[in-house]
């Protein structure tokens, strides 16, 4: 059985998407849901099982809800970088990215101190996301497909070097519940599944086993699909599975 780690991930997005896009209170309000709900019912379950994530917030989330920042923090969780408000990137010029980028690090790092990773909102990075963040001194990114564990990857623009934390649609809570409108057993039994080839079939040699899972505060955050998250912890920590922070993984094997 291959050693695993598993880094819990969640993007803090609230509704910082839905206000930019002047969309319904409807709408609205089911970003709210993150941190008014979502948000202390995942931090007391990392608490229940002495677990640090990583949460990728909105520059703007972390204006407007410095309080639930603070919460983040008590615990010693990882906060990393997802836009201000959750921008489509590939939308913008390279000029008004790197502002948006430098205003979000700006936010963040007064906060929590230096930021080391990024995830891209919508996991769509632009032609010149990689390099810009590279330049600001970040040393991780958790946005492509390219691999299903941590990786160096060289950027092609810049011929730089960062650490990637490959995501994947069906490692991601949104997709699951939201899109598929799947039941809770069958998203456990998909994410377990996973779990268990990474520890039993593959032969990983040299390489570190890492389970990368994404969830969203205003989607696991429900009471019936926190269960689902509890019970893979659980299942986890039964494989003797251990859980890390995306910062502490990147600089213990790759820096
Ligand atoms: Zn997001």
């Amino acid at each position: 059985m291959n050693e695993i780690t598993v880094c819990l991930t969640f993007d803090l997005d609230a509704e910082s998407a839905q206000v930019r896009q002047k969309e319904n209170p409807v709408r609205v309000s089911k970003g709210q849901f993150a941190i008014q709900r979502g948000m202390p019912r995942i931090l007391s379950l990392l608490k229940k099982y002495d677990i640090q994530a990583t949460f990728f917030v909105c520059g703007w989330v972390a204006e407007t809800y410095p309080s639930t920042i603070s919460n983040i923090l008590i615990r010693e969780n990882e906060i990393a970088a997802h836009g201000y408000m959750h921008e489509y990137l590939d939308k913008l010029s390279m000029g008004v990215e790197k502002t948006i980028h430098e205003r979000t690090n700006k936010v963040l790092e007064e906060m929590a101190g230096k930021i080391d990773g990024f995830r891209a909102p919508y996991w769509i990075l632009s032609n010149h996301t990689l390099s810009i963040i590279t330049e600001m001194g970040y040393i991780y990114d958790s946005s492509l497909m390219n691999e299903d564990r941590p990786h160096t990857y060289t950027i092609p623009e810049t011929n730089r070097r960062i650490v990637e934390f490959p995501v994947e649609w069906y490692l991601d809570d949104w997709i699951l519940f939201e899109e598929k409108q799947l039941n809770p057993t069958a998203v456990f039994e998909i994410w377990k599944s996973q779990f268990d080839a990474l520890i039993e079939v593959e032969d990983i040699e040299e390489d570190r086993c890492v389970l990368t899972l994404t969830c969203h505060p205003c989607c696991i955050g429900h009471a019936y699909r926190l269960n689902v998250l509890e019970h893979l912890i659980k299942y986890m920590i039964s494989k003797k599975a251990s859980f890390s922070k995306m910062n502490k993984v990147a600089a213990d094997f790759f820096f």
